[in-house]
């Protein structure tokens, strides 16, 4: 067993002592079987929310009508959910109540592909009813039964399936990937947010390529915000070298590839529900790479951009055009470091200092002023220095 589920062994043997059953399930089984890092450590058990919160010292109520409790155990956070079916599902998304079962199968049952409906005992037993071992050998993703009535159930297991693909480098089964073409539509059922965190995950994956391919073949992608009537271009983003890029960067980058026109940007983001700090990093790289594609960086453009904006917008820029990243990011990096100021805050002269060396009153010329000053300071025309400041200030006739 491995480390992550060595540390976990304890917590499904404390629940086995209260005479339940406790089971590792879901993605760490799989990832283990595949000899991948573990992310979270998921358990099932028998055992009810309430039952579990009786048994764990610290607990936190999480989802307690899905049935999930997090036990914080030795530093360790653990999800643990009651076996549950989910019978009833309405208007093709997930049910808003479940039933708790006493079956580890008919829990196994619910789950979305059989490579995702292995589970594993504290002894390190694999139960396995649905061949998801078979599947994980053969790279395959296949529902847990008839694919057609899986997605029909939660249409956002369509978006899981391909991002699984970036994330597995595994391919869709052929029933599996017929039906996806076939119930793509039934996305439009879907929460935004929902779509978002599997969205960001394809984009994340190794696979990537081949899932956007996925994405836009199957016709998923016009049931995802904004990108209907991309078609042409979504294809172009598939040929981009995007490894080293973040996500913010590969949010850029789409923006870019599909070339939405600046006023629409933000409505596409908000669309997709980000965060207005994540949308308005993005709004800025995107701004600035409009700018990188017209002319070279000068120190004034570095500056103003700051060292991380310039960086990204120099990896996007060599992404777009195909051409490997050398040493620029280096050089530019270096370039910041050497700037006179690197923010506004480091100027050696305040509006109080200009209206007190001309004798002036406040006005928003001071703004202009001192952003004038700024600008021919990062430009080395003026030293950061308050005398040489003063004396350029009095020079100034104009001001
Ligand atoms: P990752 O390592 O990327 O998190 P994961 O398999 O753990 O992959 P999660 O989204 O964390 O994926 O879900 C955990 C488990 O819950 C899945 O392995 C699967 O068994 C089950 N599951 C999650 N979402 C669904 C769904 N929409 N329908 C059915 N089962 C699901
Ligand atoms: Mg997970």
């Amino acid at each position: 067993m491995n480390l992550a589920f060595t540390k976990a062994k304890p917590v499904l043997e404390e629940i086995e002592r209260h005479g339940y059953e406790a089971y590792f399930v879901g993605g760490s089984v799989r990832d283990f079987l595949m000899n991948q890092p573990i992310n979270d450590v998921d358990i099932a058990t028998s055992a009810t929310p309430f039952e579990i919160k009786t048994i764990f010292e610290k607990t936190i109520d999480v989802g307690i009508e899905h049935g999930t409790v997090v036990v914080l155990y030795n530093e360790e956070a653990y999800e643990i959910t009651t076996f549950r079916s989910e019978a009833e599902y309405e208007d093709f998304r997930r049910p808003s109540k479940v039933d708790f079962i006493r079956s580890l199968e008919e829990d196994l049952k619910r789950r979305d592909f059989t490579m995702n409906a292995i589970a594993m005992d504290a002894r390190g037993t694999i139960i396995d009813p649905f061949n998801g071992q078979q599947s994980i050998q053969e790279k395959v993703i296949m529902t847990v039964g008839k694919a057609e009535e899986r997605f029909r159930e939660d249409a956002l297991r369509m978006m899981r399936a391909v991002r699984f693909v970036s994330k597995l480098s595994f391919e869709l089964d052929e029933q599996t990937y017929l039906s996806l073409r076939e119930f793509g539509y039934l996305l439009e059922h879907i929460a935004v947010e929902r779509k978002l965190v599997e969205f960001e995950k394809l984009l994340m994956g190794t696979n990537h390529s081949r899932a956007l391919h996925l994405l836009i073949d199957t016709g998923l992608y016009l049931y995802l915000p904004g990108l209907d009537g991309y078609k042409i271009s979504l294809y172009q983003l598939i040929d981009y070298e995007i490894d080293l890029l973040t996500l913010e960067e590969r949010w850029a980058l789409l923006l870019a590839t599909i070339q939405i026109p600046e006023s629409e940007m933000e409505p596409f983001l908000r669309e997709w529900k980000l965060p207005v700090k994540r949308l308005r990093e993005i709004q800025r790289m995107v701004k600035w790479l409009s700018y990188r594609q017209q002319q070279e960086w000068t120190s004034y453009t570095i500056y103003q951009a700051g060292v991380e904006h310039t960086v990204s917008v120099e990896k996007l820029y060599n992404c777009l055009k195909k051409q490997p990243l050398l040493n620029e990011v280096n050089e530019l990096a270096a370039k910041h470091e050497q700037l006179a100021i690197r923010s506004f805050k480091e100027l050696k002269v305040t509006g109080n200092d200009l209206m007190e060396w001309l004798n002036r009153k406040g006005g928003p010329w001071i703004k202009d002023a001192l952003a004038e000053i700024e600008e021919m300071i990062v430009n080395q025309e003026l030293l950061n220095e308050p005398n040489q400041i003063r004396e350029w200030v009095m020079s100034c006739k104009q001001m």
